[in-house]
């Protein structure tokens, strides 16, 4: 057995060294002679690593102090319901710019909860490109504008954090989260599923300025209530207890591979590795615009979809996992999130451009 090169979407990835690491001490962790899966959470050992974590995590992204950080469980998918429930009343406007899939899922979820106006939707050219602010139609009295960073299924990227005024800005960073630095402090809050850059599935990482916690409804139950899991720090109940130890030690993992200014580094180029070979190809081909290609989800075509399948068998065969495109699009995607090593995208391109030369 050896472990493949793996362009999963997600969940996705993982750095080697810190599955091995987790192998490790997968029996005795720490002090604690047990598992890290068999220890109080409200012991000392899981308390102080959980902590650590999170402190981590903010010098990681250099999180201002006035923000909170949440570790919670339910996914993104959950939060697409949780961030109306806390941060608008039901006859409040709220503002979502669509660029994707996820984007579009997020609207439905929100709808019963408030008044959501799609402000932008680029649905009318199939997701290739991002709306320019300057068309977005958003109302300066709205609870708060949402939109997708990354499109994780067609892979469109923003580039730039939109300014929208005072109005606090919600972005769903799962599939970005982590692969270069941001401005933090441009966001009322910022949530992120775990299995494509933070760590295994199970946990979904909120960042969310504090002001924004006295919207939070009284009559919440507790357990939807960003509020509560606040004031109790992510352990208002039992967290899951291994996803957040993980995801601890991936934060470690990146500060010692340089932080996120060496994660920018590393995408970019293995973004540009990727997309070169697909433009001078003449064979495969991306339909995004050039400036709005992601760095992370690198969806392509092959000429004729009579092929695809014969690429699956022979990519899989050359140990290249999980390039199947998502049904909703169809031919191939690569995803290339930080655990993905540019080894690996080199070895992608290699087999890509002998496919090319031998089916052309
Ligand atoms: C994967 C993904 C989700 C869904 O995450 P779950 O944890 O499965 O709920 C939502 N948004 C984006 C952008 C994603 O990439």
């Amino acid at each position: 057995m050896s472990r493949g090169h793996n362009f999963s979407a997600g969940p996705a990835a993982l750095p080697e060294t810190v599955l091995r690491q987790a192998q490790a001490e997968l029996l005795e962790w720490g002090g604690s002679a047990a598992s890290v899966m068999e220890v109080s959470h409200r012991g000392k050992e899981f308390m102080a690593m959980a902590a650590q974590a999170e402190a981590d995590l903010r010098e990681l992204l250099a999180i201002p102090a006035n923000y909170k950080v949440l570790f919670l469980q339910g996914g993104a998918t959950q939060q697409f319901a949780q961030i109306p429930m806390n941060l608008a009343r039901p006859d409040q406007r709220v503002d979502y710019v669509v660029t994707g899939d996820w984007g579009e899922k997020a609207v439905r979820e929100a709808g019963s909860l408030a008044q959501v106006h799609v402000a932008a939707n680029s649905a009318g050219n199939r997701h290739t490109a991002i709306p320019p602010r300057a068309e977005w139609d958003l109302d300066p009295a709205s609870a708060y504008v949402h939109y997708t960073p990354n499109e994780t299924i067609r892979g469109v990227e923003f580039f730039d954090i939109p300014d929208v005024g005072d109005v606090p800005l919600i972005a769903d960073m799962s599939s970005t989260i982590l692969s270069r630095p941001i401005d933090v402090s441009r966001f009322g809050l910022i949530y992120a599923g775990a299995q494509k850059n933070i760590g295994p599935s199970g946990i979904v990482v909120v960042i969310v300025r504090e002001d924004l916690l006295q919207r939070c409804p009284k009559s919440l139950p507790k357990i939807f209530s960003f509020a509560e899991h606040a004031a109790q720090d992510s352990l208002l109940n039992t967290p899951n207890t291994f996803g957040w130890y993980l995801a601890g030690l991936i934060f470690k993992w990146l500060k010692a591979e340089g932080g996120l200014a060496a994660m920018e580094l590393r995408n970019r180029r293995k973004a540009e590795t990727l997309y070169a070979c697909i433009d001078e190809s003449g064979f495969y081909a991306n339909p995004v615009e050039k400036s709005a290609r992601s760095w992370m989800n690198v969806p392509f075509t092959l000429p004729r979809p009579e092929l695809d399948e014969l690429f699956l068998q022979e990519s899989k065969a050359a140990g290249l996992l999980a390039l199947k495109g998502h049904k909703l699009v169809g031919g191939m995607r690569a995803s290339i999130y930080n655990a993905v090593t540019q080894q690996s995208v080199d070895a992608l391109v290699e087999f890509m451009r002998d496919f090319a030369r031998r089916r052309g």
